[in-house]
C-alpha cells in the first residue's frame, strides 16, 4: 500500500485549479496525468529577462520587462489580421503590443487604455515600429512583474502555454509533502544537496545544478533499489536446477557451426541454470547475431532435465515467427512446441491450457497471455523474455516471480547500450555478449544522402521494389509532437502509393495491434513492397528480402536506434544497403554521428560513441521512440551518478538483510520504501516481506 502521505502527489492532475476539459488532452500528450507527473516537469531551461526603464532600438532582439501604458487599439476586423495595442512607456516611445488569432477581448480586459502595466516579452521590430508580439506576461504589480525576471521554460505541447503550465506547477508544488530523507546523510553533504522538497521547487526556481542533480539521483536509486530487490527475492528462494543430458540437443541438425559467442552464452547459461538460484541473466546480441539458437539450447536443456520452458515475445506476430523458426529447427528432437497467444480462443486454448498443465506441451511460445492467472504449467523451469529491453524487463521479470519456485530467466535484447546504461536498465542481471556476427553476413552498404536528392532516393527505391526486392521506409517519430510526425508519415505513404500503388503498406504507432500486425504481415508474406514506418518497426520481423532502408531525417535519431533500425535489412544472402537522408542543417555532433554510422557496424561501439557525443543534456536516443527508460535522469546524470547509486542501494540491501529475506526497516528503510513508491518502482517493494 502506497504510504498516505504521498496521496497528494498521486492525485489527478483534473483537481488542479484551471484544468478543465480543454487541457486535459494536452496535458496527457506530456505525461502529465497526475499532481507528481506536473511537480516532475522540468524546465528545459530559463529565460533570463532585464527589466528597463524604456524602450529604443538598442533593446531589439532582448527579453524585457518594461513598464508601459496602452493608448489606442487598432484591428482591422478581420479575425486574420493581428490585433495590436500601441503602448507608451514613460519617455513617449510607442511600442505595438501584437496578438494573432482570437485574442483582442483578453487583450483589452487585460490592457485597459490609460493604465500603467508591466509586460514582458521579446522585442522586437515591424517596420520602423517596436513590437512585441504574444507577450509573455502582463501584470499590474511591478514586484511581480520583477520577479519574472527569470522564468523557467517547460516544454510544452499544443494547446499549452508557459504561463498556463507555470500555474499548474506552482500548484502542483504547493502541495508537495516533506519526505523523510531517502539518501545517504554523508552523500547530501559531499555532493551539497538540498532535501527533496526544497530540491523541487529550487529546480523551477532556476540553474540549481545541485537540485537536479539529487532529483535524478532519486531516480537512479530507486531503479536501483527496486532490480536489487528483484534478485534477493530470487537468490532468497528455490529454483530448480537444470542438468541436461544433452540427448535433445544432439538431434538438432543445424545447418552452421555456433559462434564462440554462441557456445560461451551457451555455457554460461548452463552453467547458472544448474544451480538451485534462479538465473537472471540477459543475454546482449545485434539484430542478427544468433540469439535464436541460444535460447532454444537452453530451452532444450530444460526440457533434458525434464522440465518445461516458455519464450515470452513482445508481440503475436514475433510469437508466431519464433514459432515457426523453432518448430523448424528443433523438428528433428521430438519436443512439443506449442503457440499461445491473446488471439486463441475456444478448444484450440483448452487443449493447449491442458497440455501445459499435464506436462504434454514442452515449450510454449507465446504473448504475454502465457503468464495470465488462468495458465498453469506442470513444471516451468525456464523462461526466455525476447527484446523486453528498457523498462519493461523489471516488471516482465516479475510475472514470472510469483511461482512458489521461481523460473529461471533469460531475457534477449538487441539494444545495443553503453555499459553505464546496462547497469541502469538491466540492475543485477548477469550478462552474455553476443559481440561476434555469424560468420559471411556482409556489412551494410550505408550511405548519407542530402534532403534535396530525395527524388533520386524514391527512384533508387522503385528500381529495387521492380526487380522483385522489398523496403523499407523509416519516418523519425519524436515524442514531443507525435500527432505531427504520424501526419508527416501519413503523407509520406500517401506519396509513395501514388508512384508505386497499393504495394505500399504503413505502420505507425497510433494503429490499432490488428491493423499493425496486418500491415506487417503482408509485408513478411512478400505482398507489400514497401513498408513506410515510425520506428514501430525496431522490434521487427524477419524479412530476408527487403535489402534496402531509407531514414528519413536520420540525425533525429540516436547512433543505438540508427543501428538497431537498420539490422532489420542485411538478414539474407543478398547485400543491403541503408540510405541516411539527412536535412540541410546538421550541427557538428549530428554529421559526426552519420560518419560514424557509415563506418562502423558494431552496435556496442556506436552505443559507446553515443554517449560520448550526445554526452550533457541530450536526451536519450530512447526516449525518441517515446519510451524514455527515465523521466527525471538525463544521459549526462545517469553516467555520473548511476554508479553512486547503485552503491548506495546495495549498501541499503546488504544492511537490511535479515536471514534469507530483505527487510526496509528503521527510518531510512521507510524512507527507501517511500521512495519506491514515489517513482512507481513498487514491484520492488512488492517482494519484500510483509510488503
Ligand atoms: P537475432 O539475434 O536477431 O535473434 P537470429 O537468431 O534470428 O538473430 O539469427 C539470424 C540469422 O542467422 C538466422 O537466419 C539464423 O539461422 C542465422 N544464424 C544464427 N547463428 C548462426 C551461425 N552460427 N552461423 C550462421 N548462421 C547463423
Ligand atoms: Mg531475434
Amino acid at each position: 500500500m502506497r504510504p498516505d502521505r504521498l496521496n497528494p502527489l498521486f492525485a489527478g492532475a483534473e483537481g488542479l485549479k484551471g484544468v478543465g476539459p480543454g487541457l486535459a488532452r494536452p496535458l496527457e500528450k506530456l505525461g502529465l496525468s497526475r499532481v507528481k507527473d506536473i511537480a516532475y516537469h522540468l524546465p528545459d531551461r530559463f529565460a533570463y529577462r532585464r527589466a528597463v526603464a524604456g524602450l529604443d532600438e538598442g533593446n531589439v532582439g532582448e527579453q524585457v520587462v518594461v513598464a508601459l501604458t496602452p493608448l489606442e487599439y487598432r484591428s482591422s476586423g478581420s479575425s486574420r489580421a493581428p490585433f495590436r495595442v500601441m503602448a507608451s512607456d514613460g519617455a513617449g516611445t510607442i511600442c505595438a503590443l501584437t496578438w494573432f488569432g482570437r485574442n483582442a477581448g483578453w487583450a483589452k480586459k487585460t490592457l485597459p487604455l490609460g493604465e500603467k502595466r508591466w509586460v514582458a516579452g521579446k522585442l522586437d521590430q515591424f517596420g520602423t515600429l517596436l513590437q512585441m508580439v504574444h507577450p509573455d506576461h502582463v501584470m499590474e504589480d511591478g514586484a511581480v512583474a520583477l520577479g519574472q525576471l527569470t522564468e523557467a521554460v517547460y516544454p510544452l505541447s499544443e494547446g499549452l502555454t508557459q504561463g498556463r503550465l507555470a500555474a499548474l506547477v506552482a500548484q502542483a508544488l504547493a502541495a508537495l509533502p516533506d519526505l523523510p530523507e531517502w539518501i545517504d546523510p554523508g552523500l547530501m553533504a559531499k555532493m551539497g544537496w538540498p532535501a527533496w522538497r526544497e530540491a523541487m521547487l529550487s529546480a523551477h526556481r532556476g540553474e540549481h545544478e545541485a537540485a537536479r542533480d539529487r532529483l535524478a539521483y532519486d531516480e537512479l536509486l530507486a531503479n536501483s533499489l527496486a532490480l536489487m530487490l528483484v534478485r534477493e527475492t530470487g537468490r532468497s528462494r528455490r529454483g530448480t536446477p537444470l542438468a541436461g543430458d544433452g540427448r535433445l540437443r544432439a538431434k538438432l541438425a543445424l545447418p552452421f557451426a555456433l559462434t564462440g559467442a554462441q557456445q560461451r552464452s551457451i555455457d554460461e547459461i548452463a552453467g547458472d541454470v544448474a544451480q538451485e538460484a534462479p538465473m537472471l541473466r540477459l543475454l546482449q546480441g545485434d539484430v542478427g547475431s544468433g540469439k535464436t539458437v541460444v535460447a532454444l539450447s537452453a530451452m532444450l536443456l530444460a526440457v533434458e532435465a525434464g522440465a518445461q520452458a516458455a519464450l515470452l515475445a513482445p508481440t503475436e506476430i514475433l510469437a508466431r515467427q519464433h514459432f515457426d523458426t523453432l518448430s523448424r529447427l528443433a523438428a528433428g528432437t521430438g519436443v512439443n512446441i506449442a503457440l499461445l497467444t491473446g488471439r486463441d480462443k475456444g478448444r484450440a486454448r483448452e487443449s493447449i491450457l491442458m497440455g501445459l498443465m499435464d506436462g504434454s506441451i514442452d515449450i510454449c511460445i507465446g504473448t504475454h497471455a502465457i503468464f495470465q492467472d488462468t495458465v498453469a504449467y506442470r513444471n516451468l523451469a525456464l523462461v526466455v523474455i525476447d527484446e523486453q529491453h528498457r523498462f519493461g524487463v523489471g516488471q516482465r521479470l516479475m510475472l514470472t516471480q510469483k511461482g512458489r519456485r521461481p523460473p529461471h530467466c533469460l531475457a534477449m535484447t538487441a539494444t545495443p547500450i553503453p555499459r553505464t546504461l546496462t547497469l541502469a536498465q538491466y540492475g543485477e542481471m548477469d550478462v552474455s555478449r553476443l559481440d561476434e556476427l555469424p560468420p559471411g553476413r556482409q556489412a551494410i552498404d550505408t550511405r548519407v544522402v542530402a534532403l534535396d536528392r530525395i527524388e533520386d532516393v524514391i527512384g533508387a527505391v522503385g528500381r529495387h521494389v521492380a526487380g522483385g526486392q522489398q523496403a523499407y521506409w523509416v519516418c523519425p517519430m519524436v515524442r514531443e509532437s507525435e500527432t505531427d510526425d504520424i501526419a508527416a508519415a501519413e503523407a509520406r505513404h500517401a506519396e509513395l502509393v501514388a508512384r508505386f500503388g497499393d504495394a505500399v503498406v504503413l505502420v505507425h504507432g497510433q494503429l490499432r495491434p490488428e491493423a499493425k500486425d496486418a500491415a506487417m504481415e503482408r509485408f513478411a508474406r512478400g505482398e507489400a513492397k514497401l513498408l513506410v514506418a515510425t520506428t514501430v518497426i525496431e522490434v521487427g520481423v524477419d524479412v530476408p528480402n527487403a535489402t534496402l532502408m531509407v531514414i528519413e531525417q536520420a540525425e533525429r535519431f540516436g547512433l543505438a536506434q540508427l543501428h538497431q533500425l537498420r539490422g532489420r535489412v542485411g538478414r539474407g544472402a543478398e547485400k543491403s544497403t541503408c540510405l541516411l537522408l539527412r536535412g540541410e542543417i546538421l550541427s557538428e555532433v549530428a554529421r559526426e554521428r552519420l560518419a560514424l554510422m557509415r563506418e562502423s557496424q558494431d552496435g556496442f561501439r556506436l552505443a559507446e560513441e553515443d554517449l560520448r557525443l550526445r554526452g550533457g543534456g541530450e536526451l536519450l536516443g530512447t526516449r525518441q521512440s517515446g519510451d524514455a527508460p527515465f523521466r527525471v535522469a538525463s544521459l549526462e546524470q545517469i553516467a555520473r551518478l548511476l554508479p553512486l547509486a547503485h552503491d548506495d542501494a546495495r549498501l541499503l540491501i546488504e544492511r537490511a538483510k535479515q536471514d534469507e529475506a530483505v527487510v526496509l526497516t528503521g527510518e531510512r528503510g521507510e524512507a527507501a520504501r517511500m521512495l519506491l513508491y514515489l517513482f512507481e518502482r513498487d514491484w520492488g517493494v512488492q517482494l519484500l516481506r510483509g510488503g
